[in-house]
């Protein structure tokens, strides 16, 4: 039983801040080479909401970046501090949806296992991990696809 989750994320100097009151759809480690240099390091950690359930923070507060296209995936950074602070993704055919890194979330118990990687093809070390790797944009575009459907799915039983 999941409730929706309602806490604050924050990047590590405090300047930027925001609410999310949405439930996290799913959790994916993402090693493409965007990802890395955004976040600075090997790979993403990432969690992701359905675009209502954030409230982006203040436009001051962040540095938006589109770093290449596709996937249409606007990158904030602190402006203070910049660590990746919130990504908004809106691509065509897929739902709005914000991704918010897992280090930016200030109560973690409540959040989702991660679910895969992807990208993992480009990645700059192995995971020791038993988690499905996917290799390539296709495949992992798919990979990511199918977690947003099976996260969207009325949950059964
Ligand atoms: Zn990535
Ligand atoms: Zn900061």
């Amino acid at each position: 039983m999941t409730e929706d989750t309602q806490q604050t994320c924050r990047c590590a100097c405090g300047a930027t801040q925001f609410r999310v009151t949405g439930k996290p759809l799913f959790r994916m480690l993402c090693h493409c080479s965007i990802c890395q240099r955004y976040n600075a390091a090997d790979y993403a950690d990432v969690v992701v909401y359905a675009a209502a359930g954030v409230e982006l923070p203040p436009a001051d507060a962040v540095t938006f970046d589109t770093y290449k296209p596709p996937p249409n995936v606007k990158r904030g950074k602190c402006a203070e501090c910049e660590q990746a602070a919130v990504e908004v993704f809106d691509a065509p055919l897929f739902p709005k949806l914000t991704i918010v890194p897992f280090a930016m979330h200030t109560d973690t118990a409540g959040l989702p296992a991660a679910s895969g990687h992807i990208f993992y093809d480009k990645r700059r070390a192995d995971a020791l991990d038993d988690l499905p790797k996917h290799k390539g944009f296709l495949r992992s575009q798919l990979a990511f696809g199918r977690q947003l459907l099976a996260a969207r799915r009325p949950a059964s039983g």
